[in-house]
């Protein structure tokens, strides 16, 4: 038995390929049922009558999620399997056929609810009353039934495919670059791998080719971007929404006085994040950091390598300590092999955890290669299980479409655990110099770089509102004053990077503007959230599961309400700043 590689025959009832596609017809068709019985029927429902078809809705989502993950999941750790390759076409497919046929649920309970508002506060209901109040939120901007249809057919080769090409561009290119007198041809998947290269020289060289080639295309990259921002605002126009923002604010069921104090004390804080830098310099002995040094690894890394074993008694460890619960689901998730690490080709890349909600767990995939990295991210990742393991057991599916804002709470918090365990058991100062960093460099880019983008898009839209043409100069122009909002002149950038909002992937995601901000309140929530379990100790336990069970059956706001913060207030968001100062005062300790 290899115990890093995942069992995933606990998906389903038998693992074999013709179950699998019998089981998804049967998800298909019994789709097709269910639109026969009430299509047409919602708008005229009473209480009783929504709450009968909510809860066969979130049955129905129970009774196929193993399947439907089955086939994702084997794809995922193999995609070179022809019948993992079968298999999950077929649940795509199958999927697609199964929104189609379920697709005027939506609709037509945005009909119920802008009719009959009021139910969405009948006592029947109440278990869906969060969820409803969303809906109900999204209505008022919701067009015609043929309008919408339109939009979408008319997006597929409009700003579809603005966003498709992007991508196609950045991934069919290849950058020369010399490493050691050799030169070497690379695509942009494995040049952008030398940013964070021990050598120095190899890491600005890569940078600087990178962006260089960028900048030689930016008629492309203007003439995208400026059309899907003016799609942005033509479509807030035909969708009354009050704000650019007002869709993303929706998503992600937050306010926007919350975004507004969020950003403000980012603002008020760059100097933390620029003392940081500084100091990240002295350990690089920099006179100053060069763009390309931001996320280097320091140069008297040790370089710890970790066992799997180790790597998992460090977590388990890390976990136990805070709850002997959160241990115990953490345990679980090894003892049943739920975990993917091993390195495998055709394994996609990077990592995740899939929720399974009807088994009340969750399965993870990453490739461990021993470094401290790895063990951050399985401690990441196991974090998002613990989630997974609590607001299952606690919440039915409909209350689990948990926003981005608190998605990486458990997450974020479990590498905050990892770091102090870390810290207690590292046996030098360059190794807690090395976890510090470590855990600087990502609060540095989810809290700080991650606003610069989000001043970025602000600017952009002013911009058109003041009927200024965006060609590629002026696009650079704001890119670069939004930057040295966050960086002022500690950091050193080559002239290439005013071309950095190039491949920003997200700005030509289409419908997906200001994603940035949810990175931005996660980083400082949980940062936040650690400090007062600093402060408060085990009483802070029970507090930190009650947010975790919540999943989506509350908002943000509310949540963090009911911890005793007001998530408005510039005061609340201060103490994760905080807690990144006593990070700070550490490293700066064992200079
Ligand atoms: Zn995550």
């Amino acid at each position: 038995m290899n115990e890093m590689k995942w069992d995933l025959s606990q998906l389903v009832e038998s693992t074999d390929p013709d179950h699998i596609i019998a089981r998804l017809e049967e998800m298909v068709s019994e789709s097709a049922t269910i639109k026969k019985h009430y299509q047409g029927k919602i708008v005229e429902m009473d209480a009783a009558n929504l709450f009968t078809l909510l809860e066969s809705r979130d049955n129905f989502s129970l009774k196929y999620e193993g399947v439907a993950m089955y086939c994702n999941l084997l794809y995922s750790a193999n995609s070179t399997n022809p019948v993992a390759q079968q298999l999950n076409d077929a649940m795509r497919r199958a999927i697609l056929r199964m929104g189609q046929n379920l697709a005027f649920i939506e609709l037509e309970l945005g009909q119920l609810l802008s009719s009959k508002p009021e139910i969405t506060d009948a006592s029947e209901l109440e278990e869906f009353h969060h969820m409803l109040k969303r809906t109900l939120r999204r209505v008022p901007h919701q067009l015609s039934e043929v309008e919408e249809q339109l939009v979408m057919s008319k997006d597929q080769n409009g700003i579809d495919a603005w966003s498709q090409l992007q991508g196609d561009w950045l991934s069919t290119r290849t950058f020369r670059i010399i490493i050691d007198g050799e030169e070497k041809e690379l695509p942009y998947g494995q040049i952008i791998g030398l940013y964070e290269d021990p050598r120095r020289e190899v890491r600005r060289e890569a940078n600087r080719i990178v962006y260089d080639a960028l900048g030689k295309d930016a008629i492309l990259w203007s003439t995208a971007l400026r059309s899907v921002c003016a799609d942005h605002v033509q479509m807030c126009d035909w969708r009354k929404y009050p704000s650019v923002m007002t869709q993303s604010l929706i998503s992600n069921d937050v306010e926007e006085d919350t975004v507004r104090a969020l950003m403000h004390t980012i603002e008020k804080n760059v100097e933390t994040y620029r003392r940081y830098l500084s100091l990240k310099a002295k350990l690089m002995r920099l006179p100053k950091l060069g763009n390309w040094d931001i996320i280097a690894p320091l140069p008297d890394d040790p370089g710890k390598k970790y066992s799997w074993q180790e790597s998992k008694k460090n977590v388990v460890e890390a976990y136990t300590q805070f709850d002997q619960q959160f241990g115990k689901y953490v345990e679980d998730m090894f003892d049943r092999r739920h975990i993917d690490a091993e390195v495998r080709h055709g394994k996609v890349s990077g990592a995740f955890c899939a929720t399974w909600f009807d088994g009340q767990s969750a399965y993870i995939l990453q490739s461990f290669n021993g470094l401290v990295g790895d063990v951050y991210t399985q401690a990441h990742e196991l974090g998002h299980a613990i989630h997974a393991y609590l607001g299952s057991r606690a919440q039915r599916p409909s209350n689990y479409e948990i926003g981005s804002c608190i998605a990486e709470c458990g997450s974020t918090f479990g590498e905050l655990l990892l770091t102090e365990h870390l810290l207690t058991n590292s046996s030098s100062d360059d190794e807690k110099k090395a976890v510090l960093c470590k855990v600087l460099d990502e609060f540095g880019m989810a809290a700080f770089q991650v606003s610069a983008r989000y001043f970025f898009e602000h600017a952009l839209y002013d911009a058109i509102k003041a009927g200024r043409f965006l060609d590629g100069e002026l696009i650079s122009d704001l890119w670069t004053n939004s930057r040295d909002k966050i960086y002022g002149s500690v950091v050193e950038w080559l002239p290439e990077m005013k071309w950095e909002w190039t491949m920003k992937l997200h700005y030509y995601i289409p419908n997906y503007r200001f994603y940035n901000y949810p990175y931005v309140f996660a980083q400082l929530f949980v940062f936040a959230l650690y400090r007062v379990y600093l402060e408060q100790g085990k009483d802070f336990v029970p507090k930190m599961k009650a947010l975790l069970s919540a999943g989506s059956s509350r908002s943000p706001r509310e949540l963090a309400a009911e911890l005793g913060f007001d998530i408005t207030s510039e005061d609340f968001w201060q103490k994760g700043i905080d807690q990144a100062e006593e990070f700070i005062d550490q490293l700066e300790s064992l200079l």
